[in-house]
């Protein structure tokens, strides 16, 4: 490439990635912190912020990893649910029997529990974002499921919501992966994408190059002694195409209403779209 790195061949580029992530598992949440300043939970707040689940939504979050986004999801859900339950309570003057059948609605009537699903290709990751859950006691709506978003291990038209943070870039082949997401999300449901995509502003963009360049590799060195994969990372993110290109291309998968939003100047973006 034009940085000077190596450019990886296709078939080398899976086996790169699992690499670079069973390296930097063990590291990965405190490097997240360091190199973004903190910055990508912001990022993937408005994520949640955006997708505003109700309780009941099936999630699936493709290249989950450690568990971000989901975990994220299910506060959400359960802060809807109980915001959803205080209400209904608080309405209720002299209860009567609508209301008690309001409160309690009949089993076939309750929303579903909300589950989300985290796959990624990498054990080790997972083993990580487990760890996690069990130090945050998340004992419930949360499955953990090695898998390839190339190829998911589910059946057809599942879920309600299908999420990839800052993992569609790792993807060999992006368009099979997109064909993936169509396929396992029901009808009316949403795809959304979070990833590092083109800065616009060109004063903004000289500095986040000098900050990629200059800064992230010395940062993975220092925190996980692993200069390499965090110059891959800087590279793979350089090479990812464009808001309006990845647009167009979740467009070509079948995805209906595509639109994207641009968070801190285009540094990360936002793309969602529905299965019809
Ligand atoms: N979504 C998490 C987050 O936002 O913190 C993790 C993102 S991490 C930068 C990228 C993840 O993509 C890694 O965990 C990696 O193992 C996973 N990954 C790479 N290629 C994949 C593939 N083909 N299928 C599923 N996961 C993949």
């Amino acid at each position: 490439t034009h940085f000077g790195f190596e450019t990886v061949p296709e078939a080398e580029k899976a086996k790169r990635v699992y690499k670079v992530f069973e390296n930097v598992a063990q590291k990965y949440d405190v490097m997240n912190d360091a190199m973004s300043l903190g910055v990508h939970r912001l990022w993937k707040d408005m994520l949640l912020h955006v997708m505003h689940p109700q309780p009941g939504a099936r999630l699936l979050d493709v290249a989950g990893g450690t568990g971000d986004i989901s975990f994220r999801f299910l506060n959400y859900v359960r802060y809807q649910q109980e915001r959803q339950t205080r209400r209904a309570a608080g309405s209720v003057q002299t209860p009567s029997w609508q209301d008690i059948s309001d409160k309690y609605p009949a089993e076939e009537d309750r929303p579903q529990e909300s589950r989300a699903v985290v796959c990624d290709i990498n054990k080790e990751m997972l083993k990580v974002g487990k760890q996690r859950a069990d130090a945050m006691g998340i004992t419930s709506g949360l499955s953990w499921v090695v898998g390839d978003a190339e190829e998911l291990p589910f059946d057809d038209d599942q879920f309600d919501i299908y999420t990839v943070a800052f993992g569609i870039r790792n993807v060999t082949h992006v368009d099979q992966a997109l064909q993936e997401a169509l396929r396992v999300l029901k009808p009316g449901g949403r795809f959304m994408c979070l990833e590092f995509s083109k800065v616009t502003n060109p004063i903004l963009a000289s500095l986040y190059d000098a900050y990629s360049f200059q800064v992230i590799p010395v940062l993975g060195e220092v925190i996980a002694g692993d200069w390499k994969s965090y110059q891959y990372l800087v590279e793979s993110i350089r090479k990812f195409p464009d808001q309006e290109e990845f647009k167009g291309m979740i467009e070509d998968a079948g995805f209906c209403c595509v639109q994207y939003f641009n968070f801190t100047g285009g540094v990360v973006a936002l793309h969602s779209g529905f299965k019809l």
